[in-house]
């Protein structure tokens, strides 16, 4: 196994190591048929073939006069094409009458195309716009009630839009693990599939641990802080396409976190959230948990924040005591920062692979670097700003006034709208350096 090679970090292993290590023991849950209203951000669980042409037939793309090319090849202003008008076409219906030469039918935006039409001509450039001069000679006057005239030259397929133009029977629209748009939807009902299959949304078990810890809703005491963590969590988890089982928090001891855990994989979940409890301190107890329930697989990553980072399997089962299948288990850091790093890093792509998509890089953009940036031989994500400038985007990882970089400042994630990604074997980046800039929002 790699490692990194700078100082004390020699025996962390990569994020990118960490990673892969995860992602193997993901894999996507089971597939479930939903109703189109209910299909967005949700995950294709098969491709989506199209089984009819969109639009089904050839329609008008204006509202004017469906004509046959040949027939007004010399109009103009100065010489008008009179056309007789055998027919009137609104959208929905279906024309009864072909057009033979010197004939047209009026037709409304959508409408399907007669037969022996070949092109639409907008009423714009028609006597239904632009009054027909009177008629001079023996029948003169204005014209009769199913007489047009026509301004303006027009070339086969002008305004027409064709059967199959937009969709193909047989084309692939959709591939699995697309997570769902509303132009998507759409897509769908255009294409007649009012149900589809997507992936069920994973549970994800969350747990808080910590003795200092009391929920948001209880009188606080001296020594105690908030579980803002869980909150974090479960807020991402849902935004990621999970739902999330939100376990509460467990006490520093072996036997209430165990109980936990046994609580959370009793609900079904598919992936187990902690944090806290996974550094070196005296009451850090996830790890020997996880341990003893199941198998620990790693627990320190060259990341900054959230080196320490634990990994492995829960052994789930049965009311008899048998067991029934593993679930991962990821042990976030504890502080908020860290814990949110970590989870954009590691359990974001483990909620998209779990819930059946296949790619799970973060958006990222090239920015210019506001003010000069050290590191120390992990990847550093930082917090920071993305803001637009007349040369293009700019990034700065100095809030106004806070802390920024402190791993327990919560509010300097309210002000990011951005992580710097800082590679591992770059130690320092001057003022006006391009850098890759993950975007949170
Ligand atoms: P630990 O990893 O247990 O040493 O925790 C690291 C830091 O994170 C400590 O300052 C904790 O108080 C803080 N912390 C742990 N859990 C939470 C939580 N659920 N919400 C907010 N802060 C927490
Ligand atoms: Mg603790």
């Amino acid at each position: 196994m790699g490692v990194t090679t700078q100082n004390s970090n020699h025996l962390l292993i990569t994020v990118e190591e960490a990673l892969k290590l995860i992602l193997e023991k993901i894999n996507p849950v089971e597939a479930e048929l939903v109703p189109l209203t209910r299909s967005v951000n949700r995950v294709l669980a098969k491709v989506v073939v199209a089984q009819v042409d969109v639009p089904p037939f050839a329609n008008s793309a204006m509202d004017g006069y469906a004509v046959i090319a040949a027939d007004c090849q010399d109009a103009s202003k100065q010489t008008p094409v009179l056309l007789k008008v055998i027919d009137n076409v609104p959208a929905g219906a279906t024309p009864t009458k072909k057009l033979s030469p010197k004939k047209a039918a009026r037709i409304m935006t959508g409408a399907p195309i007669p037969e022996g039409a070949d092109a639409v001509i907008r009423f714009e450039e028609t006597s239904e716009y632009i009054p027909a001069p009177a008629r001079e000679g023996p029948g003169g006057g204005s014209l009769a009630e199913d007489e047009v005239l026509i301004y303006h030259t027009v070339a086969p397929g002008d305004n027409v839009r064709p059967a199959g133009e937009d969709v193909k029977t047989g084309q692939v629209i959709l591939e699995a693990g697309h997570c769902l748009r509303p132009q998507d939807v759409g897509m769908l009902a255009a294409i007649g599939q009012a149900k589809v299959w997507v992936h069920r949304r994973p549970r994800v078990a969350i747990l808080a641990t910590g003795d200092e810890l009391v929920d948001v809703d209880e009188p606080i005491e001296p020594g105690k802080i908030r579980n803002s963590n869980e909150y974090t969590q479960a807020a991402l988890v849902e935004k990621y396409g999970g739902e999330a089982v939100m376990l509460g928090i467990a006490r520093d001891t072996v036997e209430d976190l165990t109980a936990k855990i046994q609580e959370g994989l009793a609900q079904q979940v598919d992936l187990f959230l902690t944090s806290a409890g996974v550094s070196v301190g005296d009451f850090d107890i996830v790890k020997k948990v996880l341990a003893a329930e199941g198998e620990m697989q790693f627990w320190q990553v060259a990341i900054k924040p959230g080196k320490p980072l634990a990994f492995g399997e829960l052994r789930s089962r049965d009311n008899a005591g048998h067991v029934t299948g593993n679930v991962p288990l990821i042990g976030l850091p504890g502080n908020p920062v860290a814990a949110m790093v970590a989870f954009e890093v590691f359990a974001r792509p483990a909620i998209l692979k779990l819930g059946g998509q296949r790619s799970y890089e973060k958006t990222a953009l090239q920015a210019c670097l506001d003010e000069e940036i050290t590191n120390s031989g992990r990847r550093h994500y930082m917090r920071a700003f993305i803001h637009l400038e007349p040369d293009g985007y700019h990034v700065t990882t100095r809030g106004s006034g806070v802390q920024v970089q402190g791993s327990g400042i919560l509010t300097s994630m309210v002000w990011a709208n951005g992580l710097v990604v800082v590679p591992e074997n770059v130690t320092y980046l001057p003022a006006g350096a391009p850098v890759e800039v993950w975007i949170l929002d």
